[in-house]
C-alpha cells in the first residue's frame, strides 16, 4: 500500500493496482479530454473500449495495447460482465443513451462514471441511481468543475459568506455548436438543446455558490434564428431562479455564439470568472471596492485529470464518489432542468 497525495484533505491508502476503465463512446470528450487524463493518471488504466466503429476500435486497441476480449460494441456490451480487467466504465455517449448503458454496466457489476447531463429526464436518472444501488456499484457524474480550484474558491466564498451574502448571480454559457445533423440538435438523442448541454453548468454554479436549491424558476426560449437547424431543440434559453435566502439568479445558455462568464455580487464584493465553464484556462477577478480589483490567482489544471484522480483515489480505496459528483447531484439538476423547460413552455413560474 502507498499513500496518495492527490488531495490534501484526504489521505486515503489506495491499492497499488490501478482501476481498469472502459470508455463507452469514443467521440470528442472521450478522445480529447478523458483519454489524455488517463495517460497521466496514477489511479486509472484504460483497459477496454466500447465503440460502434470497428476501425476506430482497432486503432484504439493498437494504441492502448488493449486485450481483444475488452473490445466491445453497443450490441455485445453486456459481455463486459466477463471482463475482469474492467472495474468501471466512463459513458461518453449522447445523453439519451446514458441511462441504458449505466444500468447495463451496473448489472454487470461495474462502477459507472457518466457524463453530464446524467440523463434526459428525472425517471431515467432515478432508474440509474437505483440500478447502481441495487448492484452495489458506485455512480459518479462527470461534473469536472466540481474538481476545479476556481470553482471551489467561489463556492467557498459564496457558501461561507466571506464577502457577505450573495445577492445576485448571472451565469452565461453559450457555445458555437456547429453543423446541423448532429445529435445535440436531435431531441431524441439529446433530450433538449442549449439548456441540457451547457445550461447545466449555470445551474450547477448557482447551486454550489449559494449552497441552496432553487425555490422557483421562470424561463423564456430565445428567438429561433435558424428554423431548420433548431427544428427539434432550443438554440437558446434564458431563465431566472429564486433561492431560499433571497439570491436571485439570471442565466443564459446558447448554441450560436461563444460566451462564457459567471458574475457573483455579494454584499461586500463582486467576483467573476471569465472563462468560467470551458476547459480553460479559467481566470477571474475579485473586486472588494471601486478601486480594489485583484485577479483570482490560482493554477490552471487539467479539469478531467483532477476529476479522475479524486474519483480514482476514492473508488480504489472503497469510498463512494463525493456528493457533489453523485447520482443524487445529477438528479437534482434533472429536476431543475425539467422545471425550466416547463416554465419556458407554459410562461409560468414553476415551484420546485
Ligand atoms: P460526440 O458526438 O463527439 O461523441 C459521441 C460518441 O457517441 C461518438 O463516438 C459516437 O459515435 C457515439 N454514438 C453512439 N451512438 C450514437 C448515436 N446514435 N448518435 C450519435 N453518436 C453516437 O459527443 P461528445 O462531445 O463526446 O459528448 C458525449 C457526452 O459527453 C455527452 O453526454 C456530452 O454532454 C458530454 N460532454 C461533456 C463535456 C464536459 O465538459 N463534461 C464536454 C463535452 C461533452
Amino acid at each position: 500500500m502507498r499513500q496518495a497525495k492527490v488531495s490534501k484533505e484526504r489521505d486515503i491508502a489506495v491499492s497499488k493496482k490501478k482501476l481498469g476503465l472502459a470508455l463507452v463512446g469514443l467521440g470528442h470528450y472521450a478522445t480529447d479530454r478523458i483519454a489524455p487524463a488517463l495517460q497521466n493518471s496514477q489511479f486509472w488504466k484504460l483497459t477496454g473500449i466500447v465503440s460502434g466503429s470497428p476501425d476506430k476500435a482497432a486503432q484504439w486497441q493498437k494504441e492502448w495495447n488493449l486485450a481483444q476480449d475488452n473490445i466491445l460494441n453497443y450490441e455485445n456490451f453486456d459481455r463486459i460482465v466477463d471482463c475482469p480487467d474492467i472495474d468501471a466504465v466512463y459513458i461518453c455517449l449522447p445523453n439519451s443513451m446514458h441511462a441504458d448503458f449505466t444500468i447495463r454496466a451496473a448489472k454487470a457489476g461495474k462502477h459507472v462514471i457518466v457524463e453530464k447531463p446524467m440523463a434526459t429526464n428525472i425517471a431515467d436518472a432515478e432508474r440509474m441511481i437505483e440500478a447502481c444501488r441495487a448492484a452495489g456499484v458506485h455512480l459518479a457524474v462527470g461534473y469536472r468543475l466540481r474538481f476545479n480550484r476556481f470553482h471551489r474558491q467561489i463556492a467557498e466564498w459564496g457558501r461561507n459568506k466571506t464577502y457577505g451574502k450573495v445577492d445576485y448571480i448571472n451565469a452565461i454559457f453559450s457555445i458555437n455548436v456547429g453543423e446541423p445533423g448532429q445529435w445535440r440538435l436531435n431531441q431524441t438523442l439529446s433530450g433538449g438543446g442549449a439548456l441540457m448541454d451547457v445550461g447545466i453548468y449555470c445551474i450547477q454554479a448557482a447551486r454550489y455558490v449559494t449552497g441552496e436549491e432553487p425555490v422557483s424558476v421562470k424561463a423564456q426560449f430565445g428567438p429561433v434564428v435558424d428554423t431548420e437547424k433548431y427544428a427539434e431543440v432550443e438554440g437558446s434559453i434564458s431563465w431566472q431562479m429564486k433561492f431560499p435566502r433571497g439570491t436571485y439568479v439570471t442565466a443564459y445558455a446558447g448554441f450560436e455564439h461563444y460566451i462564457d462568464e459567471l458574475c457573483i455580487r455579494a454584499e461586500k464584493a463582486f467576483y467573476k470568472l471569465e472563462s468560467a465553464f470551458s476547459y480553460g484556462p479559467l481566470s477571474g477577478i475579485l473586486r472588494t471596492d471601486e478601486d480594489h480589483i485583484q485577479p483570482i490567482d490560482l493554477p490552471n489544471e487539467h479539469h478531467q485529470l483532477m476529476q479522475m484522480e479524486e474519483l480514482g483515489q476514492l473508488i480504489s480505496s472503497g469510498h463512494p464518489p463525493p456528493d457533489y459528483a453523485s447520482g443524487q447531484e445529477g438528479l437534482s439538476d434533472m429536476k431543475i432542468i425539467e422545471a425550466i423547460y416547463k416554465a419556458a413552455e407554459t410562461g409560468e413560474e414553476i415551484y420546485l
